[in-house]
């Protein structure tokens, strides 16, 4: 690898000097030429409009005025003194005002001369001036413009004390464009490039700096968002490649008694065409000799269990342990009983490990585990202990995913000389494009069907003025013997306010529903967990008619005689919990309600969230409103691959076109090129030699 002018360190560029230089590494993470490169504008401004000054409006955002400075005064005295100047255009009078550098630009702005300022309006006790406005003379302004749209850069307090605010950024990025013209190396193929109709890099980076068009700079923006795209599916299908080549999975080549026992014995419905289809793709990655990664996604109740269930017998039919990990204790132990009771008949040997498992029982089961007696473990964290050793792990089932980092799940691998098959299942939807980024090495199955006879879930939203009704309406429900769940919003900073919340609602739901007629669990986070398990079972055992809790029944509890759900403060709670928790109910044959409950106030985003809810039962849906009102971030939290993201233009909410476009190409040559040693594709290769310091382990794939 040869170091070429990109790596020249800022330091050195016209302009900055050591001290800059620091700063800017400091404050944005700039030490090359290549660094200030990439360091994007966030907005334009379109320096050909102007303002007129009777528009002004102390709700726009910055905006550029023409005109004559009339007057210019010192006001106040030593401690309050500010500079008050007024700018005139054909449509009225302005104010401008200055706190700080008030000598010093009292000297150079000079009445009766024409100004473009530049500024955010301010409304000051009901009349609009400008604060701090940007000067300069008509004709440096003439001088200066190069194109309509100028480039505004990120940039910080300290960099704009020491003299690199934007404009000032801009100007250094002239400067290195000059300097380095002719040196910005392609890094995309001929074809990929002419197949995605993508114009040159250079050119594209000098664009998206200094636009020449509106046009030229969309098409530089999507030049270098494909760019930025490219690379990381390239990283992310690479790393795929691997795991299928390198990675030897157990070879599950038949499908045995347990398995066939249990289709036809055990099983007392038909599978629906989705659960079908999706163990068909796990029994052919099983089948093939190669390591399975894959993620399950299905909506809450879609039947994702059976689909592990029967995974696991095809490990334990060819003579592997197969293990079920579930984020909490309650999960766990109703995964056990659910999962024993359907495989009576077959005469296997279940066990379920958790925290509370007490020691004497507890060295039983490692003893099982250990010396494979025990063919399948269920359980939580505790299967991450040191002291379990399965003899022969040959499948990994983790239930509701997110829970689980991508280390702890690698703690479970070590066990063994080969990694086991891992399915991963979810039931929050993720849109297809998102789950090609975060998930992107791994391979999907989708179950997009609910069991046939499902009567969807009836959402009604709410306003505070119907509590009265509601609580009638949970009477009723009641009388017929159904149990309902009451959820409060516990989000940490107010955690105070929110207990306190809590408990009054308690209090209330307490005198309207009496002992000994109605009967009523609580469960909240801080419970003692022996507290919280036992008030749960009595929920789930039918003892009590009502839950009142806080989140924390969130995650996968299955009580189908709970056909109520009610989210207090449901403005309070993002998307995909609100589906989250709607997907308790609904679970038997009886018609199930969810009321979201909201005070009279809603922003235009929780009214959206609501009437999402109450027009849609289907998770995909839901999950699309959801990363468009909230953008990717939080969803980037649970991200399961193997390679870092870090994405500087691209907004995976919006730009899920070219996230297919780049992962077809990156396929695409991967197929025909496999370690990238084509004439045509050395500019990928060269660019990813540089990238990684030399260091490509490309040579894993074959
Ligand atoms: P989830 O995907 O939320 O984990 P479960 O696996 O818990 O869903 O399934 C929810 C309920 O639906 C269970 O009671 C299960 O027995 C039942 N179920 C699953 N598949 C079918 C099917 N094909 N037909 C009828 N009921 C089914
Ligand atoms: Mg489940």
């Amino acid at each position: 690898m040869s170091s070429t002018i990109l790596d020249t360190s800022i330091e050195f560029l016209k302009g900055v000097g050591p001290k800059r230089a620091e700063l800017l590494a400091k404050e944005l993470n700039i030490r090359t030429f290549e660094n200030l490169l990439f360091h994007f504008p966030f907005r334009y401004e379109d320096r050909t409009k102007f303002y007129e000054i009777k528009n002004i409006q102390a709700d726009l955002n910055y905006v550029q005025l023409k005109g004559e400075i009339i007057y210019i005064e010192e006001i106040g005295d030593k401690f309050k003194k500010r500079l008050v100047a007024k700018l005139k255009d054909d449509t009225g009078i302005i104010e401008l005002v200055w706190f700080k550098g008030v000598k010093f630009l009292k000297n150079q702005i000079k009445v009766g001369k024409q100004y473009v300022v530049f500024a955010k309006p301010n409304s000051y006790r009901n009349y609009i001036n400008l604060v701090h406005p940007e000067l300069e003379e008509i004709s440096e302004y003439k001088a200066n413009i190069q194109s309509s749209l100028q480039a505004v850069y990120p940039s910080t307090e300290k960099l704009n004390r020491s003299g690199l605010a934007s404009k000032n950024i801009l100007k250094l990025i002239k400067t290195l464009l000059n300097q380095i013209k002719g040196h910005i190396p392609e890094n995309l193929s001929q074809s990929i490039l002419q197949e995605n109709s993508l114009v040159s890099r250079e050119p594209a980076i000098i664009n998206i700096h200094l636009p020449s068009s509106v046009d030229n700079l969309k098409k530089a923006i999507y030049r270098l968002k494909f760019e930025e795209l490219f690379f990381i599916q390239l990283d992310l299908l690479k790393l795929k490649l691997i795991n299928q080549n390198k990675l030897k999975g157990f070879p599950f080549e038949k499908v045995g008694d347990s398995f066939m026992n249990f289709y036809n014995k055990v099983l007392d419905f038909e599978l629906t065409d989705a659960q079908k289809r999706v163990l068909k793709e796990v029994r052919k990655d099983l089948g093939s000799g190669k390591h399975m990664n894959r993620l399950l996604q299905g909506d809450v109740g879609s039947g994702k269990t059976i689909v592990a269930l029967m995974s696991m017998l095809i490990a334990i039919d060819n003579g592997f342990q197969a293990a079920l990990m579930a984020p909490t204790e309650i999960l766990a132990r109703q995964h056990y009983e659910g999962i024993k009771e359907m495989l009576e008949p077959l005469n296997l040997n279940v066990a379920v490990l958790t925290g509370s498992v007490k020691q004497k029982e507890r060295r039983q089961i490692h003893d099982g585990i250990e010396s494979g007696e025990i063919q399948l473990l269920i359980g939580t964290h505790a299967l991450l202990e040191d002291k379990v050793k399965l003899k022969n792990l040959g499948l990994v089932i983790i239930d509701e995913q997110h829970r689980f980092g991508v280390a702890q799940r690698a703690k479970l691998w070590k066990k063994n000389i080969q990694p086991p098959h891992v399915l991963i299942m979810t039931a929050t939807p993720i849109p297809r494009t998102l789950a090609m980024t975060l998930y992107g090495d791994l391979d999907i199955s989708i179950i997009d069907e609910l069991p046939p006879g499902r009567k969807p879930i009836k959402t009604i939203h709410w306003f505070e003025n119907k509590r009265l009704r509601l609580f009638g309406f949970l009477e009723k429900e009641i009388a017929k013997g159904r149990q309902i769940y009451i959820v409060y919003p516990l989000i940490e900073e107010s955690e105070k306010m929110d207990y306190a919340n809590l408990d009054e609602g308690f209090q209330h739901i307490f005198q309207r529903f009496p002992p000994p007629k109605y009967k009523v669990s609580i469960v909240h986070g801080k419970m003692p967990a022996d507290t919280k398990n036992y008030e749960m079972s009595r929920f789930v055992s039918g003892e009590t008619d009502i839950m009142v809790s806080t989140t924390v029944i969130e995650v996968g509890v299955n009580v189908p005689n709970a056909s109520v759900m009610i989210i207090e403060s449901a403005e309070r709670f993002g998307l995909s919990q609100l589906h989250q928790l709607r997907g308790r109910v609904g679970r038997g044959a009886e018609q199930s309600y969810c009321v979201l409950m909201t005070g009279n106030k809603l922003s235009a985003d929780g009214r959206l969230r609501m009437k999402t809810m109450t027009e849609t039962n289907d998770g995909f849906k839901i999950a699309e409103v959801d990363l468009q009102l909230r953008g990717p971030g939080d969803l980037q939290g649970t991200q399961q691959s193997g390679t870092p993201i870090n994405l500087k233009l691209t907004n995976l909410s919006k730009d899920g076109a070219i996230i297919e476009l780049a992962r077809s190409a990156a396929n695409k040559i991967l197929e025909s090129d496999t370690i990238l040693n084509s004439e045509e594709n050395s500019v990928i290769m060269n660019y990813l030699r540089k990238r990684n310091r030399g260091k490509v382990n490309w040579s894993q794939i074959s």
